[in-house]
């Protein structure tokens, strides 16, 4: 079988498997190579000449894969920025002795130890002791390892740290899957305190085991690349780029950044790789050792581009600097690559010397994963030079090294490689053997890959139909929260209608009672004024008006009752003799004595000057014979005091009661007033001093009661009016 096999095979399964394989086809196409501790992942050197020259596999193959999907993401391009971590005096520390600790175990070993001896550091020994068990692991002394493994597990809270070590074990002794199912386990536990939220850079809590929890998602991510997972892998390795950037370890985000890179040329993105090579690299200046690492990843990018010239160089680089900070491990890592770089331009023999050069170096750090790829590379030169005795020899040693490991996407590599480097040399036989045994497994690489790609597309649809459902529910309360602003403004405005109606009733009601007062006031004081205009201001009698007032609530042409006119005699003298005042007292005194005389339902008027009218109602004939008997005698009875001494006053009375006896004809009340000024005046012309009551007039009708009227001291001649004399005091002699 020609060496042309294995592309072939593949290039048929790519066609089948479509554009959603592209990512894998450059992986496969490309290979990767093996290099040192951080880019042992990714390293790789050689181009994949299409003329399908065999390949060699190197290193972390499955671990290229894992540099996966995506571009570069917000997090990447972010610029480290402070964070809280514990202790960050005593962290800085151990990531000097981490970094040294892969040339230089013992002495990291050693200073770890002294560290740990500090008692300021007591409470800090987990991360102390871990970091001694990582070295341990790291430098191949995996009985130590475990010792600290044993250790930690029995430490409070040292559980998931010794699950990360058991993790870094399993990947050192070449079982990358192992490591990765370790990993996830000890992440399950440590992952919350440290919560790299996928996306911005965070702060870390103070539980945060920070250095574990980034090497179990390296480990994780390697595992999931190995198993054709890139997506996850590619997801998992941002989470450990997050977690660097916000302890921050420059160092560690800058190898993060270089690990990134390969997994973005690993999806097909090479812009994207060489924007995280960049970021990686600016960050790296001044840092030797970083920068030699960050030439491998650098070479491999080339060797995946088919830029040989770059990827010479930049191993070429990557050497020069090597050698100035004496790092052997990673000059073993450059050889490496220079061996797998020679393999691809046909230059078996010189691969087998870089590799036979770098072995001892790699054997003596007991660092398997790299023999690995290093024997295997090693059994591919072996193949090309047909010193194939020799190539089983390292095939079964590469075997011994993965048995029981699961990294099919490394194994297919292998395979193919294999394959093609046996057909290259004529082992038709071998090469088809290993032909089929590798479709088999790129096949079943290739549909996990698929898997995890719709996985990823899953979750992320998931995550923004999340976000969706998220901004839904916000505005959802938005308004929820209007809504209760609006009903509590509505409640609010209710309310103050309410008051201010509450207040406009009380107000009206006040308003109402002022005005009820106020007309109350407003009847009183009418009332008051009317009785005061009712009332003769000088002897406070009711006056002419309130006579009228009275006469007008009655049956005006049936006027019923008694009516007394009475005149002081020979008043004016008393005013000529006493003077005006006097006369006024005498006035007033005179108005007494009559109210005296009256009853209290009878009314006296001062009807004008000296004039008085007293009405009774209800009173009978001789009753008003009476009471004009006793007006006489009171008024006159008793002189009347003055300033000038006792006045003798008379008066003369006129009187009669209505209707007119016999013939009872109605009479209007002015007519009654009439006839008893009439008999005043009878009463005066007879000599004063007396009164004079009508006792009956002979009247058939109306028109004679008028006649009579107009001929009044003819009809009294006649006989047509009959009335009485009662004299007053001192019979006949009137006052003055
Ligand atoms: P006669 O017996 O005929 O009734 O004589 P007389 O003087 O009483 O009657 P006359 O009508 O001539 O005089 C009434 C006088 O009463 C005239 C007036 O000056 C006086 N007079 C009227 N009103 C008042 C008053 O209010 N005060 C005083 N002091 N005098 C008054
Ligand atoms: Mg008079
Ligand atoms: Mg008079």
């Amino acid at each position: 079988m020609s060496a042309r096999i294995g592309q072939q095979a593949l290039m048929v399964l790519m066609a089948q498997a479509g554009s959603a394989w592209r990512s894998v086809r450059r992986t496969l196409t490309t290979g990767g190579r093996g290099g040192s501790e951080e880019t042992r992942t990714s390293s790789a050197t050689t181009p994949a000449p299409r003329r399908a020259a065999s390949r060699s596999l190197l290193l972390r193959v499955g671990s290229v894969l894992a540099l996966a999907v995506g571009g570069l993401s917000d997090v990447a391009l972010a610029t480290p920025t402070a964070a809280h971590g514990p202790d960050r005096a005593l962290d800085q520390q151990l990531g000097q002795w981490d970094r040294q600790s892969y040339n230089d175990p013992v002495g990291a070993l050693r200073g770890l130890a002294a560290l740990r001896a500090e008692p300021q550091h007591a409470d800090q020994r987990l991360s102390i002791d871990y970091l001694i068990g990582r070295v341990q692991a790291v430098s191949g002394d995996v009985d130590q390892a475990r010792r600290m493994i044993e250790a930690l597990d029995l430490q409070p809270g040292g559980r998931p740290l010794a699950q990360v070590l058991r993790a870094e074990v399993q990947d050192r002794v070449g079982s990358p899957m192992k490591a990765g199912e370790l990993a996830q386990q000890a992440l399950t536990d440590l992952e919350p305190a440290c919560a790299p939220s996928g996306g911005a850079i965070h702060k870390l809590g103070p539980t945060c085991h920070w250095r574990p929890t980034y090497h179990a998602m390296r480990l994780l991510a390697r595992a999931e690349g190995g198993r054709g997972e890139l997506a996850f892998a590619d997801a998992r390795l941002r989470q450990a780029l997050v977690l660097a950037q916000s302890v921050p370890d420059t160092y560690t985000s800058a190898q993060t950044m270089g690990v990134l890179a390969l997994s973005a040329q690993s999806l097909d993105q090479p812009a994207i790789a060489q924007q995280w090579l960049s970021q990686a690299w600016q960050l790296a200046q001044g840092d030797t050792v970083a920068m030699v690492r960050l030439r491998m990843i650098e070479a491999t990018l080339a060797s995946r581009r088919n830029d040989q010239s770059a990827q010479r160089a930049a191993l070429e680089d990557g050497l020069r600097l090597a050698a100035h900070v004496d790092v052997r491990r990673e000059v073993a890592s450059m050889r490496t690559h220079l061996a797998d770089a020679y393999i691809h331009s046909n230059e078996p023999a010189k691969a087998a010397e870089q590799a036979r050069a770098a072995l001892p170096v790699v054997l003596a750090f007991g660092d398997q994963r790299l023999e690995r790829t290093l024997r295997h590379n090693l059994s591919v030169a072996l193949i090309q030079l047909r010193q194939l005795e020799p190539a089983r020899r390292e095939i079964e040693r590469v075997n011994e090294i993965a048995r029981g490991d699961s990294d099919q996407v490394r194994r297919s590599l292998q395979l193919r490689e294999l394959g093609e480097a046996y057909a290259q040399v004529g082992q038709w036989r071998e090469a088809l053997r290993l032909y089929h045994e590798e479709r088999a497994l790129t096949a079943e690489t290739t549909q996990r890959n698929r898997e995890s790609s719709l996985q990823q597309l899953r979750l992320k649809y998931d995550s923004e139909a999340k976000q969706r459902d998220l901004e839904l529910l916000r505005r959802d309360q938005v308004l929820k929260g209007q809504e209760l602003a609006n009903r509590r403004l509505a409640q609010f405005v209710g309310i103050g209608l309410a008051v201010l109606l509450g207040l406009s009733v009380i107000l009206l009601g006040v308003m109402l009672v002022r005005v009820r007062d106020a007309n109350r006031q407003l009847k009183l004081n009418q009332r008051l004024l009317r009785a005061q205009s009712e009332r003769d201001p000088l002897t406070d009698l009711a006056n002419r008006r309130h006579f009228l007032a009275v006469m007008d609530r009655q049956t005006r042409q049936d006027f019923h009752g008694a009516l007394l006119m009475i005149d002081i005699d020979h008043f004016k003298m008393v005013n000529d003799r006493q003077g005006h005042a006097v006369g006024d007292a005498v006035l007033c005194e005179v108005a007494r004595r009559i109210s005296a005389a009256v009853r209290a339902e009878d009314l006296v008027v001062r009807w004008g000057g000296e004039e008085f009218l007293v009405f009774a109602p209800a009173v009978a004939q001789d009753q008003l014979q009476r009471m004009a008997e006793r007006i006489l005698m009171t008024v006159a009875g008793e002189p009347v005091a003055t300033e000038d001494g006792p006045l003798r006053i008379t008066c003369s009375i006129g009187f009669a009661h209505f209707p007119l006896a016999p013939s009872q004809l109605p009479l209007h009340w002015e007519q009654a007033v009439n006839w008893a000024d009439m008999a005043l005046y009878t009463a005066k012309s007879q000599g004063r001093n007396r009164a004079r009551g009508i006792l009956a007039v002979q009247a058939g009708d109306a028109q004679a009661l008028l006649q009579i009227e107009a001929n009044f001291e003819a009809a009294c001649s006649n006989g047509q009016v009959s009335m009485q004399t009662l004299l007053g005091p001192d019979g006949d002699r009137p006052s003055v």
